[in-house]
């Protein structure tokens, strides 16, 4: 470490981000750089200061030869700058950095240094300590690099012969004949060899190299489908998509292409191709997957092709592992980085492409601050390094098909091409609705329609396997009429209302409405629609649908639960697959979990338990959802030769989710779903963000939630003089949150408590092209932190329970 000396003249400035999480501290502050410090500062480097009466750390997002041509701050006295104390660790983060980290913090209502943080090697960076005297102490990185000895031959030591007793030297020879190889390898191979090692290295034969050892991200799988093999000929659909990756590159146009493509159809392949191209150049690439199809199966797929290139990132990562993934990165050892959403923050040095599979997926969202889309924040890097952002899915969300309509956004060019069919004519699987209200009108209380019973016989007497979805993602209960199929809906929200045992009451958790109700079997219970007296909750869980499946299936065929419970230890996820894999004849019953990503040949049946529970989620995505749930499981069906079979169960079988899944026309859900946010102003029509406020005591956090709220009420009136009050039921006033923003609530949330905190939200909802991340944060500000109060601010909200 480098102490400066305090009398020394400034030779250049530098804005620097103190490390507290806080939100006040979202500013860069300008320090000096001592002359002896100069040469060692760079971007991204942490370095001491003094901050107040204390000293701190911080990260350097500018160097300048004079204060006034420093970015991020402005207006600064030279008088008030103060020099730097010390460079505490060198940079590894990518050039973009601080740029896009100061982009997110305004964009997210995120504290600087935590956007920051993003960018920095994990569990790399030193940290302060605070003495029992008050002094400050530098941490070194708690993660360290492991080291490895690699043994090769030199020069000469291919002529050398060893003496016909020297049976070690000879082993040791003859596993080196094929080029360098660890000691520890070596060891593997063969008991001790140290002592040949030893003896050669003296003679000049071997020598022997200390070097960083990468700690591998995954091991192997069995699977068979973990390869991808070059196909010999491109569909018209990838080739289209190429070109217009391509172009793009070429053009460095910075375009979106959204590549529109059936499960099946060969995303995978075009990335992989565009990937090629771009490794050709000497460039990198980013591909971001969920987190939940992350799989063996998926990253063998990438190293397949790419080999030792590929970098892992992913949640389940050890910090040694994490950490060495990252150095592959900043030292170009590895070129292609395969990851969930954090991957994108990678120490990239020639970034020419970022791929976000499944586009669609929620998972991009970080569900905890800060709260950042990782398609925006791709979005926004792409802008800057004017490199292509290819986004896929065979179910794109409204923000993407909104903007590809459009044909741009925020400037920037959105594409889509469609890539309708699978290659060499895959057909699409037969799908086929059961109409549970039938099923319960002839008397039937299975939780199998008849259909879905013959179906599964069908694969057991074949010896084949199925697939069997119990989706339960964001459960909350709802009413539901087993007659008619009617479920209960705020008139204001058009969003499900939930259900509460305790009260007894119907509640929407967006605008407060409540209504009481009395449903099945009590006395009276009456379906709104129908007058059916079976209006009654809904709720299976997947234990229950286990035993009722182990029930009728005959014993030969295994089955195999996948859900939160059964995948808890390590590698379970993955030894469940292999296990289906392996098995004969099988069926894999599980939550949307098993939905994402699998590709077994030999599923012939696939089926939904109950389709419903995602169609009535009380959210306005809930049918984006449930239509991508859907029609993802039903591509698991008949990838092989054999065609499939996918059995829907339903009480909604008019609902257009439903009807475009079985039509296999996607456009019957799309103009639906599309039209309905339209009509009830949900995104991408508008911004959408929301605020949830938590806290022990109820009614402290609720006035604390009323007044912000207030606030941001107040805030917005400046604009527009339109808005709505907190909606009464039956009272809705009409204003157009397409034109003026709109404050609804507060009110609880869906889950009303968690881990003894009560819970109150209200949202935001606003034009596009409003700043509403700067009001929010303004009347943060101005309200101020309440002790045993927690608030979180969420643009672009995904999560709205
Ligand atoms: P998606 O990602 O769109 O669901 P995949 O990339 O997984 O589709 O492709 C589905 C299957 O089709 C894979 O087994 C893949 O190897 C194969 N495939 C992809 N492109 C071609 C092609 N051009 N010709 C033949 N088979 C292909
Ligand atoms: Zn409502
Ligand atoms: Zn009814």
């Amino acid at each position: 470490m480098q102490l400066s000396d305090m009398g020394a003249s400034n030779s250049c400035f530098a804005a620097v981000v103190v490390d507290i999480p806080s939100r006040a501290l979202s500013e860069p502050f300008a320090y000096g750089v001592p002359e002896q410090l100069a040469c060692d500062i760079e971007l991204g480097c942490s370095v001491l200061i003094p901050f107040g009466r204390r000293v701190a750390l911080g990260y350097v997002i500018d160097i300048a030869p004079e204060l006034d041509e420093l970015s991020f701050v402005e207006g600064v006295s030279p008088a008030r700058v103060k020099p730097l104390r010390a460079i505490v660790a060198g940079s590894s983060c990518a050039s973009y950095f601080a740029e896009a980290a100061l982009w997110m913090s305004g964009e997210y209502v995120a504290s600087l240094a935590e956007c920051l943080r993003l960018f920095l090697p994990p569990g790399g960076t030193p940290r302060l300590k605070r003495r029992a005297d008050g002094t400050y102490e530098v941490e070194p990185p708690a993660v360290a690099e492991a080291r490895e000895r690699v043994v090769s031959l030199t020069i000469d030591g291919n002529a050398y012969v060893p003496p016909a007793n020297a049976t070690r030297q000879r082993q040791l020879l003859a596993a080196l004949s094929c080029g360098p190889v660890t000691t520890r390898e070596l060891n593997l191979l063969y008991t001790d060899l140290s002592a040949a090692i030893r003896t050669l290295e003296k003679k000049g034969v071997v020598q022997v190299e200390e070097r960083r050892a990468w700690r591998r991200a995954d091991s192997g799988t069995s699977l068979s489908s973990a390869c991808a093999v070059q196909p010999r000929q491109l569909t018209a659909g990838q080739v289209e998509a190429l070109d217009a990756i391509e172009r793009a590159r070429r053009e460095r146009a910075a375009s979106v292409v959204l590549v529109d493509g059936v499960t099946g159809s060969g995303k995978t392949e075009v990335y992989l191709s565009a990937i090629e191209r771009v490794l050709a150049d000497g460039g990198e690439a980013c591909v971001l997957v969920p987190e939940i199809s992350l799989t063996a199966q998926t990253v063998g797929r990438f190293r397949s092709r790419f080999g030792e290139s590929v970098a892992v990132f992913h949640s389940r990562l050890s910090a040694g592992e994490r950490l060495d993934q990252w150095d592959m990165v900043r030292t170009g050892a590895a070129r292609v980085v395969v990851g969930a959403r954090s991957a994108l923050f990678c120490p990239f040095r020639n970034l020419k492409l970022i791929v976000i599979d499944e586009e669609h997926e929620q998972s991009y969202k970080q569900g905890s601050a800060p709260r950042y889309h990782a398609r925006e924040v791709a979005a926004h890097i792409a802008r800057r390094l004017r490199i292509p952002l290819v986004l896929g899915s065979a179910t794109p969300s409204a923000e993407a098909l909104g903007r590809c309509a459009e044909g741009s956004y925020l400037g920037q060019r959105w594409q889509r091409v469609e890539m309708p069919e699978r290659p060499g004519g895959a057909v699409l699987p037969r799908v086929v609705v059961a109409d549970l209200r039938r099923e319960f009108a002839a008397g039937s209380r299975s939780m199998f329609s008849q259909v879905l019973y013959d179906e599964l016989m069908g694969v057991a007497e074949r010896g084949e396997k199925a697939v069997l979805l119990h989706n339960r993602r964001g459960f909350a209960p709802f009413l539901m009429c087993r007659e008619c199929g009617c479920v209960p809906t705020c008139k204001h929200c058009s969003t499900a209302l939930t259900y509460h045992e305790r009260t007894h009451t119907l509640e929407c958790h967006t605008c407060g409405a409540t209504y009481h109700v009395r449903p099945y079997p009590a006395v009276g219970s009456a379906c709104p629609k129908c007058g059916s007296r079976y209006l009654a909750k809904m709720g299976l869980g997947t234990q229950q649908v286990e035993d009722a499946l182990r029930a009728i299936m005959p014993p030969h065929v295994q089955v195999i639960r996948m859900d939160a419970d059964s995948t808890k230890a390590k590698d379970a996820h993955k030894q469940l697959l292999e296990q289906f894999d392996a098995a004969e004849c099988a069926v894999l019953l599980g939550t949307q979990m098993i939905a994402k990503g699998l590709d077994f040949p030999e599923v012939t049946l696939v089926g939904v338990v109950n389709a419903d529970y995602a169609l009535k989620m009380p959210d306005f995505r809930a049918q984006e959802r449930a239509y991508d749930l859907l029609e993802q499981v039903a591509g698991r069906a008949g990838r092989g030769e054999r065609p499939g079979t996918v059995v829907i169960q339903t009480y909604l079988p008019d609902n257009p989710v439903i009807r475009a899944v079985a039509g296999h026309d996607r456009s019957l859900f799309t103009a639906y779903d599309l039209a309905q946010r339209e009509e009830a102003s949900y995104p991408p029509y508008v911004r959408l963000a929301n605020v949830v406020v938590w806290g022990r005591d109820e009614r402290a956090t609720r006035a604390y939630a009323e007044r912000f709220a207030a606030l941001v009420r107040e805030a917005v009136a400046d604009v527009s003089l339109a808005f709505v009050d907190p909606v009464q039921e039956g009272e809705l006033s009409l204003a157009d949150p397409a034109r003026s923003p709109v404050v609804l609530g507060p009110t609880s949330c869906v889950v009303e408590r968690a881990k003894d905190r009560f819970r109150f939200h209200f949202m935001v909802k606003c034009p596009l092209g409003y700043h509403v991340s700067r009001v929010l944060g303004e009347c943060l500000r101005e309200l101020g932190s309440q002790s045993d109060i927690s608030v979180s601010v969420d643009v672009d909200a995904y999560d709205l329970m």
